[in-house]
């Protein structure tokens, strides 16, 4: 009958460490709209274990309903007197109620991705985890965003050449939503080009501009059930597998001075959401073909950003 035993004894709450910011109930309760210094998201419902764990007779845990998702503050994620300390996970500056939600696995390794992005910020321009917060909290937010992090309530900034391009599709519908700067569903709105394989988004440009990447982001189905992060794998456990309405296959063609459409990239086994691509061209038109997925007929593309030469999003 035992089919998976934990192989470490686990605790939920240890030591307190304590930020600039403690987080609250109240602030989950409010979802965080408050801060300005979001940088990562929870979603977990307020669940409040007993002490006495399972020998508590009745239900062990009082569950305090959560907003999903609710905003987490940078200034939880740094020490209030310890000058190079950064929190991430667990660890993190919140009252024992606030913690009850915010120690969940998925939670944890966005708050380990915020402060690993925030340590990259502060090494760059040698200053400390609280100068992050004070100088280069835009930067710290929009590189989040640009690595497809979910930010609650903000919009990745788009750039000058994306936001100038015209977009068209040669079918399906809402090409022009990929270069809004939401990289995901927003509410009931899909927020997304939905093509066949074979159609074509094009974006076009008055004049030729010099492109050096170009930023995509497919759909990965985040809402299926198996994306949850689950503490232990059971027998009867289906394999996980990639989602079947990612793009599997895709071109990106580039036109040229006579109007004429080139192959300049193809990618034959994509199993990522976020894909980079080089162009290191000039040109006033790219394409994106979605040629195969991996096993839906169509497929949804959320963002398609063209960044200039000299710039480098990664
Ligand atoms: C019994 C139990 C059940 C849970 N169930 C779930 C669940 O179903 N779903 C869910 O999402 N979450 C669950 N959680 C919560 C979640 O697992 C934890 O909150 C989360 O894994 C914490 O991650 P972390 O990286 O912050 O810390 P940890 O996973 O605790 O990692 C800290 C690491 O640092 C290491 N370390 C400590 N000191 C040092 C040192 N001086 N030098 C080097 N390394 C050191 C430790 O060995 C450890 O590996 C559960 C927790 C428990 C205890």
């Amino acid at each position: 009958m035992l089919d998976w035993i934990g192989f470490l004894p686990g605790k939920r709450e240890s030591r307190r460490f304590v930020g600039d910011h403690i987080l609250t109930q109240n602030d989950i309760e409010a979802a965080g709209r408050h801060f300005d210094d979001i940088v990562a998201f929870g979603g977990w419902t307020m669940d409040d274990h007993f002490p006495e764990g399972f020998y508590k007779k009745e239900a062990g845990t009082i569950f305090h309903p959560a907003p999903s998702p609710y905003g987490i503050p940078y200034r939880s994620l740094y020490s209030v007197n310890i000058e190079n300390l950064f929190f991430a996970g667990r660890n993190i500056s919140a009252t024992h109620a606030a913690m009850s939600s915010t120690r969940v696995m998925a939670t944890c390794s966005l708050l380990g991705q915020a402060v690993g992005t925030a340590a990259a910020v502060a090494v760059l321009n040698r200053i400390t985890p609280r100068g992050v917060y004070e100088s280069r909290l835009a930067e710290l937010q929009q590189t989040l965003m640009e690595d497809d992090c979910y930010i609650p309530f903000r919009r990745r900034s788009v750039n000058e050449i994306t936001a100038q391009a015209s977009v068209t599709s040669s079918n399906g519908e809402k090409a022009e939503s990929v270069t809004n700067g939401f990289d995901r569903m927003i509410g009931d709105d899909d927020n997304c080009w939905t093509a066949a394989m074979g159609d074509r988004l094009e974006l076009r440009w008055e004049s030729p501009v010099a492109i050096g990447k170009v930023r995509l982001v497919f759909d990965s189905d985040l809402s299926r059930p198996t994306h949850n992060m689950v503490s232990y794998y059971t027998l009867d456990q289906k394999p996980f597998s990639v989602p079947a309405e990612l793009v599997k296959r895709f071109r990106v063609q580039i036109r040229g001075a006579d109007g004429g459409w080139t192959d300049r990239v193809e990618v034959k086994n994509n199993y990522q959401r976020l894909v980079r691509v080089s162009l290191g061209v000039t040109t006033d038109g790219i394409r994106l073909i979605p040629e195969e997925s991996w096993g839906n007929e169509r497929v949804r593309v959320f963002a398609v950003d063209a960044y200039p030469a000299e710039s480098d999003p990664a």
